[in-house]
């Protein structure tokens, strides 16, 4: 359990508070136990999308399912015993294959996840932000440096809740923190300004345009997206670049014939680096909607069952108000 917890870089602390998270250490577990690795290598991407829709963090399922399929093929359904092959893995970065070293394999191997960069820069008042290259390197060397020679997997179990209990980002409990005496951001009074935090940057909005359209029968037509990109793998509604360009991709993209069109709400979705503005158009059609139906990208749905498919939390919301 505790390598699972470690497995792409959740700290276990961190599990009651993100829904996501729970779901992500439900599926490590699978990693470790060879039984549920193996369902999970022969299950399809899109069962596994589909219990991971409205969750975000699309790429961390899509990683899951190629490390379980490399560990089957390459690993005989086991976890290697190497950093360099761990860190080979989709996922898993130098801190969560320390993690696993550590916590599974008793082996000495630093980490360095979002809150072991707090409780390291905090304690040797460490400034800049752990996001630059130089700043994050200086941490690897103190996290290496401090290495225990004795009891890893608690050293390490200890950094994660220390980091998740105590040296909190707000209002770091510092008076029951065993570290107090020797940490320089609590003698110099100020811990809550380190690390120094992510420079601020306004991040770009992008259009969209969404062609919902429903056939006579209340089906829904779906497009699967690439697996690159956003919401990759998942299914949502066709994509067009321009209101003006509707009528023709909606006939010659997906032989939908319009018959009655109605301008939705827009929406907003902020993903980590942009926000993407949703122009929804609602269309009628009483085209045979059998026609695309062999093009395996595509697919029209009963709401019902468009919502038991991995499809973002947006079309989720606009797929329940059409119920
Ligand atoms: S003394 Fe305060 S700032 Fe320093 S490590 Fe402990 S909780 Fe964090």
């Amino acid at each position: 359990m505790t390598l699972a917890l470690t497995m792409f870089g959740y700290p276990r602390s961190c599990f009651s508070r993100h829904k996501y998270q729970l779901l992500s250490l439900t599926i490590c577990v699978s990693l470790h136990n060879t039984p549920i690795l193996l369902a999970l290598a022969s299950a399809k991407l899109d069962d596994i999308l589909a219990l991971w829709a409205g969750l975000g963090y699309y790429a961390r399922a899509r990683n899951l399912h190629k490390a379980a399929n490399i560990l089957v093929r390459q690993h005989k359904a086991e976890m290697p015993f190497s950093i360099d092959e761990l860190i080979a893995l989709p996922g898993i970065g130098r801190s969560t294959a320390g993690a696993i070293m550590a916590l599974a394999h008793q082996q000495k191997h630093p980490i360095l996840d979002g809150n072991v960069k707090r409780v390291l820069a905090r304690y040797t008042a460490i400034s800049g932000w752990p996001g630059k290259k130089p700043v994050e390197q200086k941490l690897w060397k103190i996290a290496e440096s401090l290495l225990p020679e004795k009891r890893i997997t608690h050293y390490t179990q200890a950094q994660m809740d220390l980091g998740a209990t105590i040296c909190k980002r707000n209002k770091p409990l510092c008076l029951q923190c065993p570290l107090h005496e020797d940490c320089k951001a609590f003698q110099l009074g100020t811990p809550e300004l380190f690390p120094t935090s992510k420079p601020k940057k306004e991040i770009p909005t992008r259009q969209s345009h969404w062609l919902i359209a429903q056939s006579n029968n209340g089906k829904i037509l779906l497009e699967q997206r690439p697996n690159n990109g956003i919401w990759g793998g998942l299914w949502s509604f066709p994509e067009f670049d321009c209101p003006i360009n509707l009528v023709s991709f909606s006939q010659e993209k997906l032989k939908v014939n319009p018959e009655e069109i109605q301008h939705q709400t827009s929406i907003s979705h902020v993903f980590t680096h942009f926000k993407l503005d949703i122009t929804p158009y609602l269309v009628h059609s009483s085209d045979n909607y059998q026609k695309i139906d062999n093009n395996k990208i595509f697919g029209w749905y009963t709401i019902r069952d468009a919502l038991q498919l991995g499809i973002p939390a947006p079309v989720k919301a606009f797929l329940t108000l059409l119920e």
